[in-house]
Order: C-alpha cells, then structure tokens, then sequence
C-alpha cells in the first residue's frame, strides 16, 4: 500500500513550507510600511455604532502608502475597517458612482474638510 510509505514529518514540512508561501503571497509589501503599525492602540476596525475614527483617519492622512492602501481595500468589497483613511461606506458610495481610487480618496478628503470647516 502506497500510503504507507509516506513519511508524516516531511508531509508536514511540506504543508506548513505551502501554508507559509500562501500568508506571505497575501502580504503585499505596501503592509510592511503602513503608519498604522506604529499605533497599535488606535482602532482600524471600529464597531459600527459608537466609537471615532478620527485618530485613524489623520493616521492614514500622514500615511506614506495611503493610495496602494486605498486601492488595496476599493478593490475588494469584503474588506471591513478603515483603509486608506476610507471607510467601507465611503469605499461602498463611490463603488456605486463608479469613481477611480483617486476620485475616491478626493471625495472622503473634501467630505472631512467640509466638516472640519463647519466644525
Ligand atoms: S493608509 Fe492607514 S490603514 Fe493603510 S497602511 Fe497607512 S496607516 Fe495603515
């Protein structure tokens, strides 16, 4: 019986060399830069009611790879939390218009100095 010849240790070896390539393939380099990193305490991922985002947004505003970051998350409807200083309803609202990423992060960046004027 062939099966039987099958060394489980190397089997294993070889499954977590494939899980390994399979997480780091999905790590694009962009993360490795992200602003974000270095605030561990600030939440990325707020519950839909209550909570502020605003530290996370002027987070993003100072971020390097903003833009990779935004496009990342536009392009991916799945994708909870604040990416790019979007949220997933801005990301959802301009999905809807058919606005460009860079159409994008114009609106969420007019939206919130609108606000920040009337403020
Ligand atoms: S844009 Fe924001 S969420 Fe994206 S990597 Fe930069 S700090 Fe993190």
């Amino acid at each position: 019986m062939r099966w039987k010849a099958v060394n489980v240790d190397k089997l294993d070896a070889a499954l977590g060399a494939v899980l390994l390539e399979a997480l780091a393939a999905d790590r694009l380099p962009w993360m490795d830069l992200g602003l974000c990193q270095e605030y561990p305490d600030i939440e990325f991922f707020p519950p839909r009611a209550g909570g502020s985002s605003a530290k996370a947004y002027a987070v993003c505003e100072a971020c390097l790879v903003r833009r990779e970051c935004a496009a990342w998350a536009y392009t991916r409807s799945d994708v909870h939390g604040i990416w790019g200083g979007t949220s997933p309803q801005s990301r959802a609202k301009a999905r809807m218009a058919g606005l460009d990423v860079d159409e994008l992060l114009a609106a969420v960046d007019n939206r919130r100095a609108a606000r920040q004027t009337a403020a």
